[in-house]
């Protein structure tokens, strides 16, 4: 008998069971896939990531090698080895995750599992009993209307294929401007691809500050990345070697077509609760098909728990591991907390995007008063050094006690210098907690620290 069994092994799953094992409960672990770490570190930011890096290396080797003086620096792409590269990069962090599960004595079950009656997880034959069940099974790509995938293939993806393309294509659709679909974008533009993405919305990265979205299209059009916005895809086929796509204009309904050599659809992904058997067992859903669950992550059901991209929030490893943590404490009989209000989302691309809290439309809303300090990577010695003085700091604060609001970032080391922010706001400070906190000399971090000023008495060197 196990004090828990977790479903599934992602960033969601595998953290809960480190610390439920931590917290000293008997735990074992129910993966399908060949390796742990789930979509994340298989199919989603772990390859996503090597992929950035890789195609940014070969950027800053064709654009500024020569400007520091390095001089015939010719780089060809092998993109086999790019691949092996990123395979050993997601082997070094699924084997980590073995490892950790050996140190804290956790069982994988390998196999998929379904739950037949609360507090037994069947996997094969075989029925393992169990105190307590956490659902951590992630998601899969949202299906496309009129749109059908096939990875194998390689003409019509979704993110798992285009992590995996048999070669670079020379040209590709991206159907969706949200984060996995610019990211990807962003990768094969720099690897030589004509990148158009095709968006529904007149805006990308949904949900985003509105001055960021404007100023990071920008950023990616100067890149070489095309957009036509307002657009329904309405269709998707590869033929003789191409795939099509037709699209409606939402203005004029005029209809339209694109042919690349690759169409990537990121549409977004859908929670991933299939085959466990949820309907039997009287798990109530959303209507949106996350499973539904109250402030201590508990289902309907009880004993049974989720967390992780299959219950609602933002789909994001850190939230799936935040929650993982959580739920654990909850189970072993202590207080597990999530600060919902407090996540922070990063977009990995060059320049980064990151943000936490509210936007400014958001912090606008109902009259309420603010100030928005802001100051341009520009002025930031370390960054201009790097070549990478576009884009930045935007620190929201409450017009009348100080306190931080929102952060967004368009710049170098975005995703590091948001948590400061972070920190920040879980302690509660104010814009000028932030402003009178020595921040060393050069680094990009002082670009926070200059946005914090502009919320007083202004930045220095804007
Ligand atoms: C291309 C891409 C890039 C991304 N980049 C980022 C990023 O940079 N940062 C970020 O925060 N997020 C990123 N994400 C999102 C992130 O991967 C997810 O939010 C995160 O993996 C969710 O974690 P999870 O534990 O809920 O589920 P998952 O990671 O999806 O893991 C669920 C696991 O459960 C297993 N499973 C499912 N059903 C069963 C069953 N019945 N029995 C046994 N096992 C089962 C699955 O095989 C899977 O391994 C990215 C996603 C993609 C696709």
């Amino acid at each position: 008998m196990y004090d828990l069994i977790v479903i599934g092994a992602g960033p969601g799953g595998y953290v809960c069971a480190i610390r439920a094992a931590q917290l000293g409960l008997k735990v074992g672990v129910v993966e399908g896939r060949e390796a742990l770490g789930g979509t994340c570190l298989n199919v989603g930011c772990i390859p996503s990531k090597a992929l950035l890096h890789a195609s940014h290396m070969l950027h800053e080797a064709h654009e500024n090698f020569e400007k520091m003086g390095l001089m015939n620096a010719h780089v060809d792409v092998d993109w086999t080895k790019m691949q092996s590269y990123k395979a050993d990069t997601v082997q070094g962090n699924t084997k980590g995750i073995e490892f950790l599960f050996k140190k804290n004595k956790i069982d994988w079950i390998k196999g998929w599992a379904t739950i037949p009656e609360a507090g037994k997880v069947k996997v094969g034959d075989t029925v393992h009993e169990a105190k307590n069940i956490v659902i951590a099974t992630g998601s899969s790509p949202a299906a496309l209307k009129g749109v059908t995938v096939d990875n194998d293939a390689g003409m019509i993806v979704d993110s798992t294929g285009a992590l995996a393309l048999a070669q670079i294509p020379k040209s590709m659709v991206v159907i969706g401007a949200g984060v996995i679909g610019l990211e990807l974008g962003s990768v094969y533009a720099r690897l030589g691809a004509e990148v158009t993405v095709v968006e529904y919305l007149d805006v990308i990265t949904p949900g985003m500050d509105g001055e960021v979205q404007k100023a990071f299209q920008k950023m990616l059009t100067k890149q070489g990345l095309s957009f036509v916005m307002g657009a329904a895809v309405q269709s998707a086929e590869a033929k003789d070697g191409q795939a099509t796509i037709t699209y409606a204009l939402k203005k004029d309904d005029s209809a339209h077509s694109l042919t690349a050599d690759v169409v990537l659809v990121a549409t977004g992904r859908r929670p991933h609760v299939d085959g466990l058997g949820l309907d039997a067992l009287g798990v109530t859903m959303t209507d949106r098909g996350f499973v539904k669950v109250d402030d201590h992550w508990a289902t309907s059901v009880k004993g049974v728990y989720a967390i992780g991209d299959a219950v609602p929030g933002p789909m994001l490893a850190h939230k799936a591991e935040d929650e993982g943590m959580a739920v654990a404490e909850v189970i072993a009989g202590k207080h597990g907390h999530v600060n919902y209000a407090v996540i922070p989302g990063v977009i990995y691309t060059t320049p980064e995007v990151a943000n936490v809290g509210l936007t400014e439309e958001q912090a606008k809303e109902g009259g309420r008063k603010i100030k928005i300090g802001k100051f341009p990577f520009m002025g930031n010695a370390r960054a201009k050094a790097q070549f990478l003085g576009e884009g930045f700091v935007k620190l929201i604060a409450d017009g009348e006690t100080d306190r931080i609001l929102g952060c967004h970032i368009i710049g170098p080391s975005a995703g590091d210098l948001i948590h400061e922010v972070c920190v920040a706001m879980e302690f509660g400070a104010s814009a000028e907690d932030l402003a009178l906190t020595c921040h060393a000399h050069p680094t990009v971090s002082e670009a926070v620290r200059e946005a914090a000023l502009a919320c007083g008495g202004g930045a220095i060197h804007a």
